[in-house]
Parts: C-alpha cells; structure tokens; sequence
C-alpha cells in the first residue's frame, strides 16, 4: 500500500478503508480485488459480504504530512481516493467517509481526486456543507465505453464539483462525449487495461477522444496504452484540467 503513487494522473493515493464490490463488466479486472487476494489486507475476500476494512490511523496521518509538504514548497499535491475502495460504496465503514471529509477539509493544500463508479450515491453521501463543492475536491466517474459514460456522466454532471472528471480506463470500447448532455467533463483521462487478461483498447479511440477534447476544449491526459505498450509519440498528450492549474498557480 504504498503512498507515492505509480498513477501517472496523481500524485499519492490514499485509502480510507479496503474492500469493494463489483458493479460492471469494467470491475471484471480489478486491480483490488486482485491484489488484496495475495496480501489479504481485508481477510483475503471481495464482493457483497466482503469486509470493509478501515486503514490504519498512521495511514489517516499521512495526508496531513503531504499537506504540510504542500504547504512549505507551495506545490499542491494532487491526492487520489481511493484505489482499493470506492468512496461512495454504502458499505464504507461506520464513520469512516464522515472522517475522511473532515480530513479533507484540514487539507484545502491538497487536490483530492475522488473516482467513483457509483455516482448514484454521490448527492446522499457528501457532507451537509458541501454547497457548490470543495475548493479541493475533484469528482470523477468510471466510464469505459459509451454506456458506462451515458450512465454515469448524467449523474456527475448534475453534482456540484469545483472539477468534474471521466476516468476512461479501462477502455472497453469507442467513446463520444459530445453531443449527448451538452456539457462537458473538465477532464478526461484515458487508458488501456493492464495485467495478463487485458481487454484491448483500439488506439483510435483515444486518438478520437483526443481530438474530440480539443475539440471542446476539454484537458486530456493520456494514461496508458493497453498492457502498458510505449504510448505513441503523437498520443502522448498530458493535461490538468483549468482549474487544476489554477489551483496550482
Ligand atoms: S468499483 Fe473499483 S474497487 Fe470496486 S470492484 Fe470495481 S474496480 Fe474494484
């Protein structure tokens, strides 16, 4: 569970708790679900029954710590939860989504980057003073092709949110952003799968989404190829959104 992250679109991970179920086809290679059945870090299992487990207090300290960082050489630090859980899961542990609110707002030098595959849960599950969002809150979907998009997007973008991003990975199949709300995602990272059973990603969807972005001016941030083939020199594109840079000024 390492801190500093190998995530090209962030710059630390941080887990409030471990444990997750699958909600689609795009959780059939979860890295999680993978991963914790070699070290076990919520007794070995995944899925409905599956424990939540909270992380430890010192891991609840250490985005303090990157605050602090931030603080002293005035570089905000992109932060990315969770990457073993999902931050609206109604299973979370009692209490735990509360504290992890609390400490988001201990830590406005923080951009936190909240991914979730469960936008129907967002609204019911931010805390009361929300408002029009966290000056240090991005929020994201999942969507790997076009019907995960069309699902999760017509909620996101309904949500108040200081960022609203598609993380577009792993890349099922082709995908349009426009002309189905007539508003627009302020990022979109794509991404082909990794790890032996890889779905492919054509690359001419990414260089169609690309194009589709600059298009609309949308940032976009090209993660990976599929099993982490070079990126082509041509599709190597690595956007923040405005606000990101903004933040960051
Ligand atoms: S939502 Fe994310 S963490 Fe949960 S099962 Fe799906 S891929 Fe894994």
């Amino acid at each position: 569970m390492g801190e500093v992250t190998g995530i090209e679109w962030t710059d630390r991970t941080f887990n409030p708790w471990i444990g997750c179920q699958e909600v689609g086809t795009d959780c059939d290679n979860c890295y999680a679900r993978i991963m914790n059945n070699i070290w076990k870090w919520n007794g070995g299992t995944w899925g409905p029954h599956a424990p939540r487990k909270r992380t430890a207090e010192s891991t609840w300290k250490n985005p303090l710590r990157w605050a602090k960082e931030a603080a002293e050489t005035g570089k905000s630090l992109r932060v990315f939860c969770a990457s073993l859980a999902d931050v609206f899961d109604n299973q979370a542990p009692d209490g735990a989504r509360d504290d992890l609110f609390d400490l988001i707002r201990k830590t406005p030098e923080l951009d936190w980057q909240l991914l979730t595959k469960r936008p129907e849960n967002i609204s019911k599950m931010l805390p009361a003073d929300w408002n029009d969002g966290y000056a240090n809150v991005w929020l994201g979907v999942t969507a790997g092709n076009q019907e995960y998009y069309d699902r999760r997007w017509s909620i996101l973008r309904g949500i108040p949110a200081k960022a609203r991003f598609i993380s577009y990975e792993p890349a099922l199949g082709p995908l349009k952003i426009a002309g189905h709300w007539g508003h627009y995602p302020d990022w979109i990272i794509c991404g082909g799968e990794s790890g032996s059973k890889a779905r492919y990603m054509e690359p001419q969807w990414a260089y169609d989404l690309r194009d589709e972005c600059r298009r609309l001016d949308v940032a976009f941030f090209m993660k990976q190829m599929t099993k982490k083939a070079p990126i082509p020199d041509d599709l190597l594109v690595r956007e923040f959104p405005e606000r990101r840079r903004r933040l960051a000024d």
